[in-house]
């Protein structure tokens, strides 16, 4: 048997129901195409669910509010991904008449939309033969051949791409991509890769060298950036309601259209009781206040920052000037507003 003939006839068996796999809808690939990115399945899963229960289809989620979007998606990270979303169901609406496009050239105008996305629905919804490359594909390949050239370089991909076009089953490209996807994710995993079992294994250049782990090859490093987060949990009671003020994140970067506190941001570790105070005095301007309690510290890692965050628990006894850019909502009702993971990892730990 060849290659793809092994690999299929492994899938056949040995793949896992997950929804999106019983459907040749392109709304529901293309969602959990998204969702899947830098996702693991057990917790994009049930984020899946939820997404098209209430966004059933491209109509639906055009009409919808950004705001309600990014409430869905929270928790799950990298929100651009839902942002993004958002954007291209209006795209398809306006430049489709609604209809998911059924071409690659088309779909991967769609924003948020690049090569692996467009070869997953093209192949998995119109059976058109884009094999897709992700992080399992790389592997896989990368250890069958022995690749030395690194895979996360433009070169290494595509040498990866052209091996990967002479392989993939032109009758059944949907599958071979959903199989070797599956492969990588099950079987040739990272860091233990289950050689013995795997239906490949006669074909592999690194198992057979017993060099698994010096694949895939890689050149670059990732760069850490380290950020410090101050925010201040700025509460007021009026009319026997306790409020509290929020932030809309509108600039470019993480988190954007997001809400979160009040924040002093800084590259390097503050001193809370001079840096801190400085600064606190400046947003609450003649504001008296009164400091009710700092954070522990809390830690929230992304890929290329690593971001240190404590919260000030503020009383304040006026509502601050109206030309600040925060909004006054009461306490109870933060949760209707889409906040970043960090937020809501402290209001868990204190009853705001
Ligand atoms: S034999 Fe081992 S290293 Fe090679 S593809 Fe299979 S699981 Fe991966």
């Amino acid at each position: 048997m060849n290659f793809s003939t092994k690999l299929l006839h492994w899938y056949k068996y040995n793949h896992r129901d997950l929804p999106w796999r019983n459907t040749q809808n392109p709304y529901l690939i293309w969602i959990s195409e998204i969702i899947l990115q830098q996702t693991r399945v057990n917790q994009g899963y049930q984020y899946y669910l939820r997404f098209i229960e209430k966004f059933p289809d491209v109509q639906t989620l055009a009409k919808a509010e950004e705001e309600d979007v990014l409430k869905l998606w929270q928790g799950l990270g990298y929100y651009s991904r839902a942002r993004n979303i958002y954007y291209a169901a209006q795209q398809i609406i306006s430049d489709f008449n609604g209809v998911f496009p059924s071409d690659y050239h088309d779909i991967i105008k769609l924003k948020g939309i690049g090569n692996y996305s467009a070869s997953a629905i093209a192949s998995f919804a119109f059976k058109q033969c884009y094999p897709v490359i992700d992080g399992n594909v790389l592997r896989v390949i990368s250890r069958i051949y022995g690749i030395s050239t690194p895979i996360d370089i433009d070169k290494g991909k595509k040498e990866v791409l052209s091996i990967l076009k002479t392989l993939i089953d032109e009758q059944n490209p949907d599958i071979f991509n959903q199989a070797i996807m599956e492969l990588g994710a099950m079987v040739c995993l990272p860091q233990n890769p289950k050689c013995e079992t795997c239906p490949l294994n006669a074909l592999c250049f690194a198992t057979s060298n017993k060099i698994m782990h010096d694949f895939p090859v890689k050149t670059k490093k990732i760069n850490q950036r380290s950020r410090f987060f101050y925010y201040l949990v700025i509460r007021l009671t009026y009319n026997n309601t306790e409020f509290v003020y929020l932030n809309k994140r509108t600039n470019n970067d993480i988190w954007k259209n997001m809400y979160d506190f009040p924040l002093i941001e800084s590259e390097k570790e503050m001193d809370v009781a001079e840096d801190i105070s400085f600064e606190i005095e400046k947003i609450l301007k003649s504001n008296n206040y009164n400091l009710k309690k700092v954070s522990r510290m809390y830690r929230h890692q992304l890929t290329h920052q690593a971001i240190s965050a404590y919260f000030f628990d503020i009383k304040i006894t006026t509502p601050l000037a109206e030309t600040t850019n925060f909004i006054m909502v009461p306490s109870s009702e933060i949760n209707i507003y889409p906040i970043p993971k960090l937020v809501d990892n402290y209001l868990k730990d204190n009853c705001v």
